[in-house]
């Protein structure tokens, strides 16, 4: 007789493995199945074969998200996971040697902010200053309501609803006035990777700008990270759960008999996997999810470190290209409508700048990546040196290995960024709340078919909450069937 496990898990990254150790904890007998040779997803550090054999980060390399996730942050803080705190956590140069720079120290920014500063402080001190409600709001799963919400909780309810609607539309002239503090808004909303303002780009951008005031800020695991996946495998580990990579899952026939069968993946490979085990009208909302624009990552490698016109902005584990806000405005609209941007929104991050040893040899890897169009086949090395050296005049010099993952190839890294994309189809606020499939159960897509990626929600980030509220929904499903048995 076939002996069946309690769940199958597919797919190794953060939210996948964070599904498996809930899984895992309350007793219940769990395999990861992950295609690629090295377990993690977005959250792997691996040697690409660029100049000295430096680790790269392939996707993920900050993370405000982790320290913030509750449940993140327990495991790395047990399992000894350094995270690096910068002094800045984000910065955004701009034309003729200015740059916003947005200081782990909310005074220092608001000082740094001059007339725009105190509206800056009004915008996101207070999110920053109730950090774990903050959380509890975004990271949550978009169906219960934090419990103190009517209550002490409802200020910091009502300034993240009012700063959404203020920021996400024509609003969001005011408060901010000056280049600079717009620049560094937008640059944060931006992540969102959406036609800007949108609501879903002022919810991120917001977010991203109070954690950077709070808690440790942005930081970079030491150690890349890989830190970060390898502290959640070793949880799973001591927990009894099995990982088994080189094992792609494409079809029903890729599946090990299970009670449950979760996907960290994206909502297509659940239909083209589980289709038959699926309600229609999941399998159809599944199928049709379309991906939102894509990413061109570029990495280097530097024989020193990157020359930047305004020197603080390389204190800063992020750095945002991209000009103004009305260019960054035009740009991505230009890659939302399908169309390649002169000069794309660009991230950067340099982390031998916070951890000394991921240098070596005098080569220090640096990581980015620009938005394209969903599936853009163009090699961005070129335009992403070009955007470096605008405001970083000499970086040209430094570069001893490049090379480009087009959008188009992304999926060959991880197969969830279809086309290039990085935020499993999130690209508006509707689609973030309710996930895929409408319903108040965003996870469960079938009968013993559940969605734990960042496809549902609270969406794209290395916080592993996907994972989580997908894993309770599944421990609620099994105490129901439990009690039916009885
Ligand atoms: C270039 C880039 C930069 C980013 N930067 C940041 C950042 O700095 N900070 C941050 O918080 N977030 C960042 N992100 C986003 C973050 O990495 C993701 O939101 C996060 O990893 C999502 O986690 P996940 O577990 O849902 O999916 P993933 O991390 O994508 O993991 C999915 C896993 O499933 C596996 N898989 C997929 N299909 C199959 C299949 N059919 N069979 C078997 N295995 C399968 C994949 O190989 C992968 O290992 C970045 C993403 C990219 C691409």
């Amino acid at each position: 007789m076939v002996t069946r496990l309690d769940v199958v898990v597919v797919g190794s990254g953060p939210n996948g493995l964070v599904a498996a150790i809930t899984l895992a904890r309350a007793g219940l007998d769990v395999l990861v199945l992950e295609e690629q040779p090295v377990a993690g997803g977005g959250a792997r550090t691996l040697d690409l074969g660029l100049a000295g054999g430096l680790l790269h980060d392939v996707c993920s390399a900050v993370h405000p998200m982790a320290w913030a996730s509750p449940v993140l942050a327990p495991i790395l803080a047990r399992r000894g996971v350094e995270l690096v705190v910068p002094q800045v956590a984000y910065a955004h140069p701009l034309p003729g040697g200015r740059a916003g720079l947005a200081w782990h120290d909310l005074d220092r920014t608001v000082a740094g902010l001059g007339a725009d500063g105190d509206a800056w402080r009004e915008l996101v001190g207070p999110l920053a200053a109730d950090v774990q409600r903050l959380v509890e709001l975004t990271l949550g799963d978009h169906r219960h309501v934090p419990r103190d919400v009517l209550g002490p909780g409802l200020p910091t309810a009502a300034r993240l609803a009012a700063r959404i609607v203020q920021q996400g539309t024509p609003l969001w002239r005011r408060p901010l006035r000056g280049d600079v503090a717009r620049a560094l808004l937008t640059g944060a909303a931006a992540h969102s990777m959406t036609r800007l303002p949108s609501l879903v780009g002022a919810g991120t951008g917001v977010l991203l700008a109070a954690l950077a005031h709070a808690g440790l800020g942005w930081p970079v695991p030491r150690g890349g990270s890989a830190a970060v996946s390898d502290a959640l495998l070793a949880e799973l580990a001591d927990l009894g759960g099995r990982v088994v990579t080189g094992r792609p899952v494409r079809v029903p026939g890729d599946l090990p008999p299970a009670h449950v069968t979760m996907f960290d993946t994206a909502p297509g490979t659940v239909a083209q996997v589980a289709g038959d085990r699926l309600a229609p009208r999941a399998r159809r909302a599944l199928t049709r999810r379309r991906p939102g624009p894509g990413v061109a990552k570029v990495d280097l490698v530097l024989s020193g470190p990157i020359p930047w016109t305004v020197p603080e902005v390389g204190l800063a584990s992020t750095v945002h290209l991209g000009g103004t806000r009305a260019q960054v405005v035009r740009a991505e609209a230009q890659i939302t409508a399908g169309r390649h941007a002169h000069r794309p929104f660009t991230l950067v991050s340099d982390p031998a700048a916070l951890d000394a040893a991921r240098a070596r040899g005098g080569l220090r890897p640096v990581w980015s990546y620009a938005h394209v169009p969903t599936g853009s086949r163009a090699d961005l090395t070129a335009t992403v040196l070009a955007h470096l050296e605008q405001y970083a005049p000499g970086v040209r010099d430094l570069v001893v290995d490049a090379r480009c993952t087009p959008a188009s190839r992304r999926h060959l890294v991880d197969a969830n960024q279809v086309g290039g994309d990085i935020t499993g189809g999130s690209t508006s606020l509707l689609r973030m709340l309710v996930g895929p499939v409408p319903g108040w159960d965003p996870y469960r897509v079938g009968p013993d078919v559940w969605l734990c990626s960042a496809s549902a929600p609270p969406g794209p980030g290395v916080h592993g909450m996907s994972g989580a509220h997908a894993a309770r929904s599944v421990l609620g499903a099994l105490a129901e069937r439990g009690k039916a048995g009885r």
